[in-house]
């Protein structure tokens, strides 16, 4: 009798993984979506299972459905992670969260119908239905975390684990299905009771899932889709970090900071912004009653900031370098980032003596903070007026520019205007 039912998860488990793998084989001729398509079929009969459908073990109670069918997926997740990338699998990672709370949300609906019985015996079964709510949405969310923890887990282990794939793998599962077991057991026994019998028969059901898996996922990989050295290479190098990123649609996030201008550092607008907007003054709003001051911007010996701190405090203090001057300005300026530690500030309906003591403000503004918040670090000024200084954006930045530089030559920490130079002029 055991035997049997040991020998049919070992059979269900064969069946599950050849026809999986298999779609996976073929994503290069037929495409990805049957692969994707089947996971989330799949579904389905898992909540089903693992909601009702029990065998008993020597060490404990299990269902199928968890242990041959959940912890698959799980490791199939990462498989089709191995093969691809962080970019092709949060694709089923964030349908499998979408349509499970779709179905959530369609039940809630759906359970408010008046039914009529096919036939007497043939009733829906609505506590089924009513305990699909909440314990889906606790699955769904439980399922988004270890698919995002499994893939990252074995990213990490990479970095001691690299030359022994089979440890890396079952580690991997065998981690974030613990992790998964403790958190979906303890809902279930507060929510249905479920004995604590269930909980480590269905753990030590899926350890073994996970050496299993991992066993075929290493055949898969051995003897089926071998690596090439060619495309071994970018996969040994994928950064925690970086798949992080991708993985919950960061990148995607900076694309479109960038598309709307932003700096993705400190969320200023960026360069490409900078010379729309500009452009866009030159041609219709500039002139000597509607003067445009440019402010270019320079933090004073940034690097030893970096040098002194690393590159991440450098990246902190910049962001509220730019907080600082953001808040000083007025509402109608903009402010942008030019490059490094190099920003820009365009005042339209500002003219060359309240352009130099807007700057002012800025400069003082930062020295206030500078000891506190900065590290020290203080901020040198050039500033130019159009129409008065420059007749077009280029000759307005090479104006603010030189005076930037006038400004660094001169100690650094100050502001060199159109004013500041002609009293320069005078003393000397
Ligand atoms: P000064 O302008 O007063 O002459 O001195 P500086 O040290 O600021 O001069 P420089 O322009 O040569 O150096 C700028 C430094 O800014 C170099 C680089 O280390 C740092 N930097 C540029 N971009 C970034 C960034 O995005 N993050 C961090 N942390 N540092 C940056
Ligand atoms: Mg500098
Ligand atoms: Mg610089």
């Amino acid at each position: 009798m055991v035997e049997k039912n040991i020998l049919l998860l070992f059979c269900e488990a064969g069946v599950y993984f050849a026809v999986m793998a298999g779609l996976l084989y073929g994503r290069r001729r037929f495409g990805i979506g049957l692969f994707v398509c089947a996971i989330g079929v799949m579904h389905f009969l898992e909540t089903y299972l693992a909601s009702f459908f029990y065998i008993q073990l020597p060490f404990g109670q299990l269902s199928p459905g968890s242990t041959v069918l959940f912890s698959g997926k799980l490791m199939m997740i990462l498989m089709l992670h191995i093969k691809e990338d962080a970019r092709i699998v949060r694709q089923p990672i964030y349908g499998l969260l979408i349509g499970n709370f779709l179905i959530v949300g369609l039940v809630m609906i759906l359970r408010n119908h008046t039914v009529a019985a096919l036939s007497p015996e043939r009733l829906p079964d609505l506590s089924f239905i009513d305990e699909m709510g909440w314990l889906m949405v606790w699955g769904t969310i439980l399922l988004f975390i270890d698919a995002i923890a499994i893939i990252l887990l074995y990213e990490r282990l990479g970095a001691w684990l690299r030359n022994l794939p089979f440890l890396r793998l079952s580690i991997s599962g065998a981690v974030v299905l613990s992790f998964d077991q403790i958190g979906f057991y303890t809902a279930l026994h507060f929510y249905s009771g479920a004995p604590f019998a269930a909980m480590l028969g269905g753990w030590a059901a899926k350890m073994g899932a996970a050496i299993v898996f991992s066993v075929l996922i290493m055949g898969y990989l051995r003897f089926v889709e071998r690596e090439t050295p060619a495309a071994d290479h970018p996969l040994k190098d994928r950064r925690t970090r970086d798949v992080f990123h991708t993985l919950t649609f960061r990148e995607r996030y900076e694309d479109l900071l960038q598309q709307t201008g932003r700096d993705t550092l400190t969320g200023v607008f960026n360069r490409r912004k900078l010379e729309y907007i500009t452009a866009r003054a030159f041609e219709r709003d500039v002139s000597p009653s509607q003067p445009l001051s440019l402010l270019a911007i320079d933090v004073d010996r940034f690097k030893t900031v970096n040098d002194q701190h690393g590159h991440k405090t450098g990246d902190d203090v910049l962001r509220q370098l730019a907080k600082t001057l953001s808040d000083a300005l007025r509402t109608e300026d903009h402010l942008f980032r030019f490059g490094g530690e190099e920003f820009v500030a365009i005042c339209p309906n500002l003219g060359p003596a309240a352009a130099a003591i807007v700057a002012e403000r800025l400069r003082a503004a930062v020295q206030q903070r500078s000891h506190e918040e900065f590290f020290g670090s203080t901020i040198s000024i050039g500033v130019a007026t159009a129409p008065m200084e420059a007749e077009n954006y280029d000759a307005l930045f090479v104006c603010a520019d030189e005076r930037l530089y006038a400004a660094k030559r001169h100690g650094r920490n100050r502001v060199v205007s159109a004013y500041s130079q002609l009293e320069e002029a005078e003393s000397a």
